[in-house]
C-alpha cells in the first residue's frame, strides 16, 4: 500500500474507534454518571491527540478532564502542542484543574507545562490563561512567580505584559474582558455616548 494511502487509512481507523466510543460506551456511562471502562478511557486518550476534528479532540479533553483527569495528563501535555488553539486551551485547563482532579495536583510537574504556554503559545488568549493558573500556583512553586515576572518584562504582547505585572506584583490582575469592558464604559462617559 503507498504511504499516503496507509496514512489515512489509519486515521479513518482511528476516527472510526472513537466516534463509536463516543456515541455509544462514553455516552452511556456519561448520562449514567458511570465510571468510564479503562478501554474506552484509552479510546478517548486517543480521540484527544490524533481525531481529525478539533472540536471532537477538544470534546475528548474535556471528557477525561472530567471523568478521567488524574490518569491523562500526558495526554493533556501533549495536547498543548495542538495546532488549533480551542483545542490547547482546554488542554490547559485540564493539565491545571484542581476541581476535576481526585488526587492532588502535581505542582512540580504541572508548572513547567504551564510556564511553557506563558513563554511561547501564540495566543495571547492562551498566554492570559497560563498567568492565571501560574497564578494559582505561584504559592507553591517559586518557579511560577519568576515565569510571570519574565512576561512582565518581556512578552511581546502588551496586554499580556500588563496582565503578568498586575499578577506578579499585585498577585491579582483583571482578565482583559472586564478591562476592555472598564474602558469602554471609561470610553463612553467621556465622550458623552
Ligand atoms: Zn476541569
Amino acid at each position: 500500500m503507498p504511504k499516503d494511502t496507509h496514512a489515512s487509512s489509519v486515521a479513518s481507523e482511528v476516527t472510526r474507534r472513537v466516534d463509536a466510543a463516543l456515541a455509544g460506551p462514553v455516552a452511556k456511562a456519561m448520562k449514567r454518571k458511570r465510571p468510564l471502562a479503562v478501554s474506552d478511557i484509552e479510546v478517548v486518550q486517543l480521540g484527544a491527540l490524533e481525531h481529525p476534528d478539533p472540536q471532537v479532540r477538544r470534546w475528548c479533553l474535556f471528557i477525561l478532564d472530567h471523568f478521567a483527569n488524574d490518569q491523562s495528563m500526558e495526554v493533556f501535555a501533549k495536547a498543548l502542542a495542538d495546532a488549533e488553539p480551542l483545542v490547547r486551551d482546554l488542554a490547559l485547563h485540564s493539565i491545571a484543574c484542581e476541581s476535576c482532579k481526585q488526587e492532588e495536583l502535581c505542582v512540580v510537574d504541572t508548572v513547567p507545562h504551564v510556564i511553557q504556554v506563558l513563554m511561547s503559545d501564540s495566543s495571547v488568549r492562551l498566554r492570559i490563561n497560563a498567568i492565571s493558573a501560574l497564578l494559582r500556583l505561584a504559592g507553591r512553586d517559586g518557579r511560577a512567580r519568576e515565569a510571570l515576572q519574565a512576561a512582565a518584562d518581556s512578552d511581546a504582547d502588551p496586554l499580556v505584559r500588563k496582565c503578568a505585572q498586575d499578577a506578579a506584583t499585585s498577585g491579582y490582575f483583571v482578565p482583559p474582558k472586564k478591562r476592555y469592558e472598564r474602558r469602554q464604559r471609561r470610553h463612553a462617559i467621556a465622550h458623552r455616548l
